[in-house]
């Protein structure tokens, strides 16, 4: 094998198309185009079909998901081209265009919820025993339970349209009200600057515990003079949905995030129980926070900030991709082997230079089964772990490359799973390397209770106070300060002694995107879900070695054809509904924090 980190730093992407803009190019667009419209047009003839014609159905389903397939092509395609270069006017406006497909493909998909919802069941049953629809059974009936779950077509086409004036106009009022926000931060040396809002969460994330207190303090003064604004904009969402989901005869208003997470209210109740039982364990990494700042307790500007500890000396990427590559082939050889290919074929960008977007992502195509890694590495431990993270995303989509489209579709609660173990591969092999230095290893267990910190802290916080938020938005709006009031309690039920009296965050409910966006709600808690799985699953790895792979694999090839609680208990046996699970799950985060204690004790 020659030297992986010989290799090119820039990925190929010719096997999508040889050129951007050649004929392959615009061929396979003029033809998405062409077929979208035709198959819109017959879907929307689709009756109420009682008396159904199987075949016709069937070849309507089949084209549905080959064009599903086709426009993630060329978007993944188009996404990395700008991705790579953002000066790129042509893709920018190649991607505008797209965005125009993929309306039709959201009409397309309406059609056939709508007649898939109205066909009777002895005639859906044919259609699922349909030899040509084998493996699309889970999406199959999803589409139906969905579809029984809305309103008249002229209903939905109403709330379409008066949604883009309504819940979604809310939704960029948001945007555009705070996209425009400043603050007048006021820095430890007495300087007065105003600053825009979007620079203040760096601040809270400043090393100078002083920059982070101003930043929270004068920030909020701007929250707090668009208090009624956001709280009317949010009162306006939440009200909508109350109404929508009354009207689809949905039971409540989890019941299409969870839904959309395919996973049940048993499971996520089951969750959140084991972890307020075991707040203690990542509480007990805050106060290790505490100690390293020097204080009793956090404020909550400290959560998100980086640990006083000892710089970890720059990672140059020839040492980064033979670290994630000896962690991967000595505790999963066929993750290793895959590593390899995917340097070998030129589908990682790592390069560092001008132009490129920011963050990483992996990416692929139904069309070639192929995948794709975007960043930039720049020479930290971070981005080695942001290595090890895509690399585990891209070896999911590997997995399942030779299942139809439609059972390669997982949700969001079992998005992150192969990813985190990805990391979690990365993160034991370097503390098990002997020439791990004391900064490095600090690094690490650091990081490892940060994640602790944030998915079973600060993601139950957000949770549980969006949850009580629309309980009792059921019986009328409430005010800014009544938002505010229940934060902060949430906040002290939470964090508890770790979180010092009076410096929680009032106004994060208004700060926090994740609240206003309009097309998810309860967009936190499969972060969580997927966090704790994947300590789970790399807890059983440990205790099983290598036995434990193929299992793994049989799992991640579940994903798309099963909830989450099947795709579990099939493969692995385990029963997500059982808090025990769950508070498991929690305990494997136990010799991180341990380890973290050791360090900080030592100093
Ligand atoms: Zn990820």
């Amino acid at each position: 094998m020659s030297n992986l980190a010989d290799l090119p730093r820039t990925w190929d992407l010719t096997s999508y198309f040889p050129a951007f803009g050649g004929p392959e190019y615009v061929a396979f667009k003029t033809d998405l185009a062409r077929d979208l419209a035709a198959n819109l047009k017959s879907a929307s003839a689709l009756s109420d079909l009682t008396t159904v014609n199987v075949a016709d159905w069937v070849k309507h389903i089949q084209g549905y998901e080959g064009l599903v397939s086709r426009i993630g092509h060329l978007s993944s395609y188009l996404g990395n081209i700008s991705a790579a270069d953002a000066a790129n006017a042509e893709a920018k406006r190649e991607s505008a265009a797209l965005a125009g497909q993929f309306a039709t493909l959201t009409k397309l998909q309406g059609e056939l919820l709508r007649a898939a919802g109205t066909t009777d069941a002895a005639a859906w049953d044919a259609v699922l025993a349909a030899p040509a629809l084998d493996g699309a059974g889970h999406t199959l009936r999803r589409m139906r339970a969905e579809a029984k779950h809305r309103m008249s077509r002229a209903e939905e086409a109403l709330a379409a349209d008066l949604g883009v004036d309504g819940i979604s106009a809310w939704g960029r009022l948001y945007d555009n009200l705070t996209g425009q926000m400043t603050f007048e931060m006021h820095w430890p040396d007495g300087k007065k600057e105003t600053l825009p809002m979007a620079q203040r969460r760096a601040l809270m994330a400043n090393t100078d515990r002083a920059v982070r207190a101003a930043a929270l303090k004068q920030g909020n003064l701007t929250w707090a003079q668009h208090g009624e604004t956001l709280a009317a904009a949010l009162n306006a969402i939440a009200g909508t949905r109350h109404t929508l989901y009354a009207r689809r005869g949905l039971p409540d208003f989890l019941a299409k995030p969870y839904f959309d997470s395919a996973v049940s209210a048993e499971t996520v109740d089951a969750m959140f129980r084991a972890i307020s039982a075991n707040y203690e364990l990542p509480r007990r990494a805050l106060r290790l926070g505490a100690k390293l700042e020097g204080v009793p307790a956090l404020a909550f500007y400290d959560l998100e900030a980086p640990r006083p500890i000892d710089p970890v000396p720059p990672l140059p990427w020839s040492e980064a991709v033979n670290l994630v590559d000896g962690a991967f082939n000595s505790g999963y050889p066929a993750l290793g082997q895959y590593y390899r290919d995917c340097f070998a074929r030129g589908w990682v960008e790592s390069e560092k230079r001008a132009n490129k977007r920011s963050g990483a992502y992996c990416t692929g195509s139904a069309v070639t089964g192929e995948q794709r890694v975007f960043m930039t590495y720049a020479d930290t431990m971070h981005d080695a772990n942001t290595l090890a993270h895509e690399i585990g995303h891209a070896w999911h989509s590997h997995v399942l490359k030779d299942l139809r489209p439609f059972a390669q579709d997982y949700p969001m609660t079992l998005a992150e799973t192969a990813s985190t173990f990805g990391e979690k591969l990365f993160l034991h092999g370097m503390l098990q390397t002997p020439g791990v230095t004391d900064s490095q290893r600090a690094f690490l267990l650091d990081q490892e209770c940060s994640s602790a910190g944030s998915y079973l802290l600060n993601i139950a916080m957000r949770y549980e106070f969006e949850r009580e938020f629309y309980t009792r938005r059921r019986d009328g709006e409430l005010s800014a300060q009544e938002l505010c009031d229940l934060m902060v309690a949430t906040q002290r039920k939470v964090y508890g002694d770790t979180l010092a009296p009076g410096d929680e965050d009032p106004w994060f409910w208004a700060s926090k995107l994740h609240f206003f966006i309009t097309e998810v709600s309860f967009y936190n808690f499969p972060y969580t879900f997927g966090y704790l799985l994947s300590q789970a699953l790399f807890a059983e790895f440990k205790r099983s070695g290598a036995d434990f792979l193929p299992r793994y694999e049989a799992f991640l090839r579940a994903t798309g054809t099963a909830t989450c609680e099947d795709a579990v208990k099939s493969t692995l046996g385990w029963d997500l509904t059982n808090e025990a699970f769950w508070s498991q799950a929690i305990a494997a985060a136990a010799p991180a924090v341990e380890g973290f204690a050791e360090v900080v004790a030592k100093r």
